[in-house]
């Protein structure tokens, strides 16, 4: 027999409430084969607002051709209008052009995305990590001056699928100066899934050594080696109260071929109900919501979650 919700038994060393930032509109549907038509989009979040989710990561403002899946940012950001401010919608925007495309519609919160890796700098952005920062630079200012939320992303914290295990001074520096063009928060990325517990503690402890406060981190973990939460698990033990996560496993790395996806926004909400944490997130219409964007996507949701909730006997 399958329960619905887990048994909540709480921990006092827990933080009492997590905020999931839910990426599986942009960072899922990105790294999807299908593209997937406006209005599937526009409903998909809708229904991932419905089921609690907050913060709700929308679509992305790189150019075009670059990223085919996402190229009706223009179409889609427009029909998000009636969700309210209770609902954040962050956009990614790479550079000056992205931030005047996503300001000309009403974003209000953006993301940067930079590399802890010379390598994956140069294969997602043609750029060496400095110069990227470099690029930023000019947009973090502008939408600070506007007052628009800015997020960093850092990508291949814990390891590169060319480079290896990633030293962590080497994660710290990038993070720090991240930080210090001006981002709100940043979201600490595994993009290949390698990240283990003590790993994950450790390059917190050094962030906050190095003055990069514990408040303004996310975690951002792939399921690949089946870590994704026992990670989340350590940054909560860390204090970490943001946490990434992608509806139904959606998504995965183009550039890390071995990356199978996303942690699944259902995964982290059974642990976070059973660990008597709030995410305001009702788990049987998120369910339900993967469930419904697996049909459109003709392939069923990766989710350990989804799949035992969904099972029909
Ligand atoms: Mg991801």
């Amino acid at each position: 027999m399958i329960h619905g919700l887990p048994m909540a038994v709480p921990s006092e060393e827990l933080p009492p409430q997590v905020r999931i930032h839910e990426v599986g509109a942009r960072d899922g549907l990105q790294n999807e084969k299908a593209v997937v038509p406006t209005q599937v989009k526009a409903e998909f979040i809708h229904r991932l607002a419905d089921a609690g989710l907050t913060t709700v990561e929308a679509t992305s403002f790189v150019r075009p051709d670059w990223v085919p899946q996402l190229a009706d940012a223009e179409e889609l950001f427009p029909l998000l209008g009636d969700l309210g401010p209770e609902v954040a919608l962050p956009v990614l925007v790479p550079n000056a052009r992205g931030l005047d495309r996503a300001t000309a519609l009403g974003a209000r919160r953006i993301a940067v995305f930079a590399s802890a890796t010379e390598s994956f700098a140069k294969a997602n952005l043609n750029r060496t990590v400095d110069e990227s920062l470099a690029m930023f630079a000019p947009v973090v200012e502008r939408a600070r001056a506007d007052k628009i939320h800015v997020r960093g992303y850092l990508s291949m914290c814990f390891g590169d699928p060319w480079e290896g295990p990633v030293p962590i001074h080497q994660v710290v520096r990038v993070a720090k100066a991240l930080m210090d063009l001006g981002c709100d928060e940043l979201s600490l990325g595994d993009t290949i899934g390698v990240a283990t517990p003590g790993h994950v503690q450790t390059l917190l402890s050094e962030l906050n050594e190095e003055g990069v406060p514990t408040n303004a981190l996310g975690v951002h973990f792939h399921d690949t080696y089946g870590q994704a939460l026992a990670n989340t698990f350590a940054a909560l033990q860390h204090g970490v109260t943001t946490v990434d996560a992608s509806a139904g496993g959606l998504g995965g790395c183009p550039y890390a071929k071995s990356a199978t996806g996303n942690l699944a926004t259902e995964d982290l909400v059974w642990m976070l109900d059973g660990l008597g944490i709030e995410t305001g997130v009702d788990l049987g219409r998120l369910t339900a919501t993967s469930v419904w964007l697996a049909e459109r996507l003709g392939r069923p949701s990766p989710s350990r979650t989804v799949r035992a909730l969904s099972h029909k006997e």
